[in-house]
């Protein structure tokens, strides 16, 4: 483990951190069989990962995101016809939606950028959606090429802060589930600010515990140690925004199927798990999985969507204005 200072609440330096969940393995991928611990902000209550790895050596825990065989079948899929970027569309329609509810007005021609891209699914329906004019920006140049060639999107390579894009040349910033994955996300969302214009907005997704978190806890499905470096809570995105210099015009808490048949799986110890779901292995063991977690949507969708009303989602979705006169 590197020798970094502890890891402290990105919002409340100086807050105590007390023991949150302890013995938490990589069930999503199985790249590491570690055991991983998170600490609870007193004072927000957000999940911080400690101890962690540094970032020189994170590199290699993300090697199950994105894998050549992952990125050949998606592509092979979509080259038959199949409509493999269902997501993107959800969540271009749901961040239009957003757009719409804070009066931010007609998104056609806007400049947007969507930091930590990925494959390009968000990027490519806001851009045929919305009728923006969409940049992404992503680490990984595996999945950039892959944006670029299946999408025909414009992406940078490397991370928000080396790209030094001219200061306002956006009018939205778009950020789906990037910040769990950063070091210094204060300073990222300064980045934000910077470069969306005043008046534009910055739209950010993240997980966030939720009753499933109580629960199940390290066998919570969107924990995913050790790439997930925080879990934020409303409260935690809300004092880090306005530190950043944004003001908060859109709290919610959505909701996905799933998290609920896929966190009981990973109780029972399941490995791997995205392999098996969308691998298409044919053995018995990873037949059962399947079938039990698709067998268990018809439970999952309507108690999750239950939940979610009472308690509130798992992700956590944030609009926020670059004030017009900052
Ligand atoms: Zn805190």
């Amino acid at each position: 483990m590197s020798s970094l200072p502890a890891p402290r609440c990105p919002a409340h330096p100086d807050a105590k951190l007390v023991p949150a969940v302890a013995n938490a393995k990589d069930q999503f991928f199985t790249v590491t069989e570690e055991r991983w611990s998170y600490q609870r902000c007193s004072d927000c209550r957000a999940l911080i990962l400690d101890p962690r790895p540094g970032p020189e050596a994170i590199g290699p825990y993300y090697r199950g995101y994105y894998t050549d065989q992952f990125l050949t079948r998606l592509e092979r899929q979509t080259q038959g016809g199949k409509r493999a970027f269902g997501s993107g569309r959800v969540r271009a329609l749901g961040f239009l939606r957003g757009l719409d509810r804070i009066g931010f007005g007609s998104p056609v021609g806007k400049r947007l950028l969507d930091v930590g891209a990925g494959l390009g699914a968000f990027a490519r329906y806001a851009r045929d959606l919305g009728r923006m004019v969409v940049r992404g920006v992503d680490f990984s140049a595996k999945t950039a090429e892959f944006a670029r060639r299946i999408h025909g999107l414009d992406i940078d390579v490397n991370e928000l802060r080396t790209q030094n894009y001219p200061e306002g040349s956006f009018d939205l910033v778009t950020a789906w589930h990037y910040l769990e994955h950063v070091y210094d996300p204060l300073a990222e969302l300064k980045e934000m600010r910077r470069v969306v214009a005043p008046g534009g907005i910055v739209m950010v997704e993240t997980p966030t515990p939720s009753l499933a978190t109580k629960i199940f806890g390290p066998s919570w499905m969107y924990l995913m140690p050790p790439t997930h470096l925080y879990h934020y809570r409303p409260q935690t995105l809300v004092t880090l925004f306005e530190q950043a210099g944004l003001e908060v015009v859109r709290v919610r808490r959505p909701w996905f199927p799933g998290e609920w048949a896929g966190s009981l799986l990973f109780t029972l110890g399941v490995r791997n798990f995205t392999e098996v779901l969308f691998g298409g292995g044919t053995s018995l063991r990873e037949r059962a999985i399947r079938a039990a977690f698709f067998g268990m949507m018809p439970l999952d969708v309507p108690w999750g969507a239950l939940v979610a009303l009472i308690f509130g989602g798992s992700n956590l979705r944030v609009y926020a204005r670059r004030p017009a006169d900052g």
